[in-house]
């Protein structure tokens, strides 16, 4: 399995999404008060053609070596954007 492609499929809001865009708190806290109301409520292009869920599903069940590698794989995500600024 490969652990970037399934972290890219993950809601683009997710906090585990490498390809996640910068957001500001009050980017985080509308999405957070929309989806307290229905937990559908999103619309990013993973949420809105079924990719997230699935990819949810698979990072459920990464094993050790799959989960070792999603934690390299977001610390360099972090890093490399913070370059960027
Ligand atoms: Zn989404």
């Amino acid at each position: 399995m490969n652990v970037k492609w399934v972290l890219e499929n993950l809601c683009l809001y997710d906090e585990r999404n490498p390809d996640r865009p910068e957001m500001d708190d009050e980017d985080v806290n509308d999405r957070a008060k929309r989806l307290a109301k229905d937990k559908n409520q999103c619309f990013c292009d993973n949420c809105f053609h079924g990719c997230s869920m699935l990819a949810d599903e698979l990072v459920e069940r990464f094993d050790d070596r799959e989960k070792n590698e999603m934690v390299d794989i977001i610390k360099n995500s972090r890093q490399n954007t913070n370059q960027l600024q």
